[in-house]
């Protein structure tokens, strides 16, 4: 009989030495994942509780599910979290609302930035302005790809889904850019003056399409996209990732997720 139920399933029947050893792989695999992981989430939902929960669910259905999973851990890990989170949102209404106080989505870490010289705090503040304005869908994958560097492919979108994500960078782009050209450029273009005061952002659009100037200006600024890119990672608790990488292990208990 044990003999049966040890080759039925090997990895249900899990010996302690042996997964300690598991663990340990896990942990060398997913442990560098989880600073990433939370600001993907914590972007998405706005405040640290809920982000808290996804991560813990995100990483806990990876342990599950280890070793059998393939190679592509952070491509796993981000999916995950993407439709843990996604979901999360379904159910609330009052997203991006409390808490927003001790999370500072803003900052920009000066090791990603592209030219230090043309970045300031309000571009950065403007950048996420537009970020936070998008549906939550369309946000998610946006940050898949400009921020975690996860191709199309990585994410698993068809080629409809990846029509649509590069629509969302453009559009965010546009989105961005006008407001840039509005705030920082009128000057610059007399046309552009007039259409800023009655804020018609079809007519600033429309605008800024025909007019050649506007044109050059706008491509001088550095890409919306990159500026969003270059945001600072927002850490987790330090408890969070002792629950998830340690708890096992202190407790002397094996398989607790
Ligand atoms: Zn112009």
């Amino acid at each position: 009989m044990e003999a049966v139920a040890a080759t039925a399933a090997p990895t249900k029947a899990r010996d302690p030495r042996a997964l300690a050893g598991e663990l340990e792989a896990f942990n060398s695999l997913y442990r560098p994942h989880l600073e990433a992981v939370y600001d993907f989430a914590v972007r998405i939902v706005g405040e640290r509780d809920l982000a808290t929960d996804m991560v813990r669910q995100t990483f806990g259905l990876a342990w599950r599910s280890f070793p059998e999973q393939g190679n592509d851990v952070a491509g796993r890990l981000f999916t995950t979290a993407r439709v843990c989170t996604l979901d999360s949102l379904r159910y609330r209404r009052d997203r991006n609302g409390k808490e927003r106080e001790g999370l500072h989505f803003t900052r920009i870490d000066g090791h990603r930035v592209p030219d230090a010289a043309v970045f300031d705090q309000s571009l950065a503040e403007l950048v996420w302005d537009a970020a936070s304005a998008l549906p939550r869908e369309a946000y998610s994958l946006l940050a898949l790809h400009v921020r975690h560097d996860l191709s199309p492919d990585a994410i698993g979108l068809d080629r409809t889904a990846a029509v649509r994500l590069a629509r969302t960078r453009e559009f965010f782009d546009r989105e961005v850019s006008i407001r840039l050209l509005a705030t920082r450029a009128r000057h610059r273009c007399s046309e552009l003056d007039i259409l800023v005061a009655p804020d018609d952002k079809r007519e600033l659009a429309q605008q800024i399409r025909r007019c050649k100037r506007c044109r050059e200006t706008a491509s001088r600024f550095v890409s919306p996209a990159a500026v969003l890119g270059s945001l600072a990672t927002i850490a987790p608790s330090r408890s969070l990732a002792r629950e998830i990488f340690n708890r096992p292990r202190r407790r002397g208990v094996f398989g607790i997720l």
